[in-house]
């Protein structure tokens, strides 16, 4: 597995129904009669054996398995044997969608085959796009996971750019598929003039659709999403090839199904995609000659009776590696040492072993400062990401780079994800977030360390006024958050041994770094604060701790003035002000929102309680006042009038409620679940 970098897929499927409430043009099952509905006892069997088989998710098919009478309680039943679940739908049934999203499905394959009302035509449902579009925005709303499938078909070729920027715009999916319609089944019968006439209706020319489909992957390239293009002639998108899943890529595409395949190695995966490729493509007329062959998989072969060769451009160059074009997976492994060393022989050996192609090994062993050669690696780099990797790291789980990249493939908003850092005693490892918390797969974070990460490769280099070891990497990301508005986060399921040595005469002791440090950024040493209280888990040192917490409240700053609609980040902010008692990058955070906003009763709230808290009541009268009378129902509002006209006509300055989180604080009265509701309202 690891040599052939062929990881096979942990997906398995089960075909549940075949009733459906469309009635798509270019559905597989336009000629299968019936509406069959799989009994729930043989469903889960299937996932049973689906877990046994290795698998780690389920996709649900149909049909539209929406309508499958007893979807919550298959939900409810996969996700409890340790199957997460995903299903795929039209969108028509928005209540249904609810309930099942409630039941605990939070991953979703909305298909989405026409722009608006080619969607009803091509689903053969009036208002089926208002549907969709009601459903895209819940699931988007609600966090779910979202990917996206568009059959590629007569009715959309040409929308095909207008529908990727609305998926941008509307749906922000993780994942975008685009799959060309080939004529399987009774689709495939071209003896029949009948089935011609109905098949050329929805299906096009592979190279009519290629210049609108480019257009639509150079839209959805800029913006950094992950797209895949299925069962599609490779020779039709050069300079586009990485984005292609044919038969020979498909068992192994992390999102695609395992067909029941086992035992899952590379090559029995890989056979069985050999085996697809040979039952529905040809290897005849121009294939025959095209040195990429084994890479494509060949044309369809009913598509080949139908149209010929003539559109097809063969390669002169050979390969019959699966692989062969997937360069957007590639990364530099950067391992920066001050010198050689046992633990820095025992992690090569690891990373050769456990480390899967494409890579670049980078490894710099200079007695210079970790910011020099972390640059010396990055200038060295020649990929779209990096992975860092310091000496001390061990225990790297197989294709553990694979998951890091996949992981931030399916994350366009984040610039870096850190491995979790785990104690040798298997507790968790400091971090510079100061997260501590297992239970999320992926846990966003202002900030993450360098010792295990992934990051995409921009023209960022570290400070090199950092001596030795210690706080470049911080400031690195600081510059990330500040030049590319970048995220983070910390993938729980990607666990690293973190051995935590003090390298270089440096680490969080270095207190020249540790000067530069705040000087840069502007951060100023906590007089008197209680930095332990304020932070969740263990803290590295005191020191380390208050600067952490100083640190995640301008990150956190930063990260909610480039996404106004990060609600998590947002509340975080509030939390984290609150509780260390440091207003003044809220107010002006919540000034900024106001300008926008100012119908949003509750921005309006948390921007007279920010100014109470900090004892300017003549700045929060008249924002309390103005919207006591905009909102006279509005009970938090009138309360806090009334402790402003109190503390006011006293005239004392208000003394600080402690430095912990307080309860009954002004914040709190807000309803966080109003903001979550009316999230769209003030995007
Ligand atoms: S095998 Fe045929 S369809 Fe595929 S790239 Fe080669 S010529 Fe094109």
């Amino acid at each position: 597995m690891i040599s052939t970098g062929l990881i096979p897929t942990r997906r398995a499927v089960i075909d549940i129904n075949r009733a459906c409430n469309a009635k798509c043009r270019m559905c597989y099952y336009t000629y299968e009669q019936s509406d069959w509905s799989k009994p729930l006892e043989e469903v889960q069997k299937e996932l049973r054996a689906s877990l046994e088989r290795g698998n780690t998710s389920v996709d649900f098919t149909g049909g539209e398995p929406t309508i499958y009478p007893q979807m919550a309680e298959v939900i409810r039943y996969a996700e409890s044997i340790g199957l997460h679940t995903c299903i795929i739908t039209n969108g028509l049934a928005f209540e249904k969608v609810k309930k099942l999203a409630e039941a605990g499905c939070t991953e979703w394959l909305l298909s989405i085959h026409g722009f608006e009302e080619q969607q009803d035509r091509v689903l053969n449902v009036p208002g089926a796009w208002d549907k969709m579009d009601r459903t895209a925005r819940f699931l988007n709303e609600s966090g779910c996971f979202v990917r996206v499938n568009c059959t590629l078909i007569r009715h959309n070729f040409k929308d095909l750019p207008k529908l990727a920027a609305y998926y941008d715009r509307e749906v922000g999916p993780r994942i975008v598929n685009f799959i060309n319609f080939n004529p399987h089944y009774e689709w495939g019968r071209h003896e029949q003039p009948e089935i011609v006439k109905r098949l050329n209706e929805v299906q096009v020319c592979a190279s009519e659709v290629a210049p609108w489909l480019k257009q639509a992957l150079d839209y959805l390239n800029e913006r950094k999403y992950w797209v895949n293009v299925r069962y599609f002639p490779l020779c039709l998108l050069k300079g586009y090839e990485h984005h292609v899943c044919n038969n020979p890529q498909v068992m192994f595409d992390p999102y695609e199904w395992d067909y029941g395949v086992c035992p899952k190695t590379a090559e029995v995966y890989l056979e069985h995609g050999r085996e697809f490729q040979r039952r529905i493509n040809t290897r005849e007329g121009v294939c025959a000659s095209c040195g990429m062959i084994d890479v494509c998989g060949g044309l369809n072969r009913n598509y080949s009776q139908l149209h010929g060769f003539s559109e097809l451009d063969p390669y002169s160059e050979t390969s019959g590696y699966p692989y062969q074009f997937k360069t957007d997976l590639a990364a530099d492994v950067i391992i920066p040492a001050f010198r050689p060393s046992e633990n820095l022989r025992n992690l090569v050996c690891e990373i050769t072993e456990k480390t899967v192609p494409p890579y670049n090994l980078v490894m710099v062993t200079r007695q210079q400062s970790a910011a020099k050669n972390r640059n010396e690696g990055l200038r060295a780099s020649q990929n779209p990401y990096v992975i860092m990797c310091d000496d001390d790291i061990s225990g790297l789980s197989p294709g553990w780079n694979r998951d890091l990249i996949y992981r931030l493939r399916e994350s366009r908003e984040l610039f870096g994800i850190s491995a979790r850092l785990m104690n040798p005693d298997g507790t968790v490892g400091r971090n510079s977030a100061g997260h501590f918390d297992l239970a999320s797969p992926l846990a966003k974070v202002d900030m993450i360390p360098t010792a295990c990460c992934v990051f995409r490769k921009t023209d960022l280099r570290f400070d090199e006024r950092y001596i030795r070891a210690g706080w470049e990497d911080t400031d690195f990301f600081m510059q990330a958050l500040r030049k590319y508005g970048g995220r983070f986060a910390i993938a729980n399921t990607i666990r690293v041994l973190h051995l935590n040595e003090e390298k270089n005469g440096g680490g969080v002791e270095n207190e020249h770094n540790r000067r530069l440090f705040l000087s840069k950024w502007d951060f100023v040493e906590a007089d008197g604060l209680d930095g332990q209280s304020q932070c969740d888990g263990p803290p590295p040192s005191s020191s380390g701790t208050v600067l952490n917490c100083r640190l995640s409240l301008s990150a956190l700053y930063e990260a909610v003035m480039a996404d106004l609609t990060d609600m998590e980040a947002f509340k975080s902010f509030i939390q984290r002000s609150y509780g260390s008692r440091c207003f003044h990058l809220l107010e002006s955070c919540l000034k900024e929102l106001v300008k926008t906003r100012s119908s949003s009763k509750e921005i309006c709230y948390l921007l007279a309680s920010c100014l109470f808290e900090q004892a300017k009541y003549d700045e929060a009268r008249p924002v309390a006042v103005d919207l006591a009378s905009r909102y006279p129902g509005y009970a938090p509002a009138r309360s806090l009038l009334e402790r402003i006209e109190t503390m006011g006509q006293q005239g004392a300055p208000r003394v600080p409620s402690g430095t912990s989180w307080d309860p009954g604080g002004g914040a709190n009265e807000t309803n966080f679940g109003e903001f979550d509701r009316g999230r769209t309202a003030w995007r």
